[in-house]
């Protein structure tokens, strides 16, 4: 049943301040969210992440391992200890294999796969293992940025979706069944890239991440309603008072960027819409790539539930948590 403009007659209610404020069937001892776009670095510890989640009403966090070295970090995150935390704390963590590791950013590895043929066996062995749940994040096709009050840049990356070895990848999530998640802004040409890569993988689950590359509502609906398997994450799509964040024009506003909240925490109604009717496609995601902004983690929750507040109660449990476990639960190990 399409919920047809349910989303349209809930009273969005708005604090003094202008603000959203959260509605009863969002409030975090109604509703648990699972964080499925979340990164891991070396000097992130199970017991402050646990300790955020636990404040926020967040019930399972998916880690995604950042390989990269960066001056700030302490060491790079890694698979292991990724596995290591959900291990220790059942129920708590999902373990992806990671996409990011600085081997991979040469763009003849994506064209050779041969070249990353240690990259595919070792991931294979990991989802043979049980121990993981999905494959990512791959970054594709993303704008360079420089967090200079953290000392944290991203780089520019320019590689193709449709790549020999992002055939790979996706072969691999459609044999174990596992997500395999991936940023590429939706722009033109990346746009049919990515569509090219759907056809030929039918069976595999692709996550869109930030909101399917920020697309317009009326491109993500357009590709929901044609790939019955992809799904977009909301990674980082919230507004915080914080700089920067993929829930504004940052770190570049070009004609293919579109925003999910206002400012204020108020969704727009052409997304809200897109939400309710296909409200089995979306994801959470907090999007903490980045240690410092782990002290931000309660208020990105908190824009979350102001965005789940204006949907209706079964749409914000599908978003929110039963769409994640769903995924979790589809897992084929062989
Ligand atoms: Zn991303």
């Amino acid at each position: 049943m399409r919920p047809v403009m349910a989303a349209v007659v809930m009273a969005v209610s708005l604090s003094v301040s202008g603000c959203v404020s959260i509605a009863e069937h969002a409030r975090p001892e109604r509703l648990p969210i699972v964080d499925f776009h979340t990164h891991l670095n070396g000097d992130m510890e199970a017991k402050h992440l646990l300790a955020l989640m636990d404040r926020a009403g967040v019930r399972t966090m998916v880690l995604m391992a950042r390989y990269y070295a960066n001056p700030k970090d302490a060491g790079y995150g890694s698979d292991m200890q990724a596995a290591d935390f959900a291990r220790t704390h059942k129920g708590r963590f999902v373990p992806f294999v990671a996409g990011q590791r600085g081997e991979l950013g040469r763009l003849a590895r994506w064209e050779d796969p041969e070249s990353a043929s240690w990259y595919l066996r070792e991931s294979e062995d990991k989802l043979r293992s049980g121990e993981f749940f999905g494959l990512g994040e791959y970054v594709l096709y993303h704008h360079a940025y420089d967090l200079a009050g953290w000392g944290q840049l991203g780089g520019e990356v320019r590689l193709p979706a449709d790549s020999p070895l992002m055939h790979r990848i996706a072969a691999l999530g459609a044999k174990y069944a596992v997500p395999v998640l991936f940023h590429l802004e939706a722009e033109p040409e990346q746009t049919q890239q990515a569509v090219r890569l759907f056809e030929a993988h039918p069976e595999t689950p692709f996550i869109w991440a930030h909101n399917c590359g920020r697309a317009s509502a009326g491109q993500i609906r357009q590709l929901l309603g044609r790939f019955p398997r992809l799904m977009c994450d909301l990674g980082g799509m919230m507004v915080t008072s914080e700089r920067g964040g993929y829930g504004r024009y940052w770190p570049k506003h070009t004609p293919y960027v579109h925003l999910v909240q206002a400012d204020g925490g108020k969704v727009y109604a052409e997304m809200l819409r897109l939400f309710e009717d296909f409200s089995g496609h979306f994801l959470l995601g907090t999007d903490t790539a980045h240690t410092p902004a782990l002290r931000s983690y309660e208020e990105r929750i908190h824009a979350f539930r102001q965005m789940l507040s204006q949907m209706t109660p079964a749409t914000a449990r599908r978003i929110a948590y039963e769409n994640a476990e769903r995924l979790f639960a589809s897992r084929r190990v062989q």
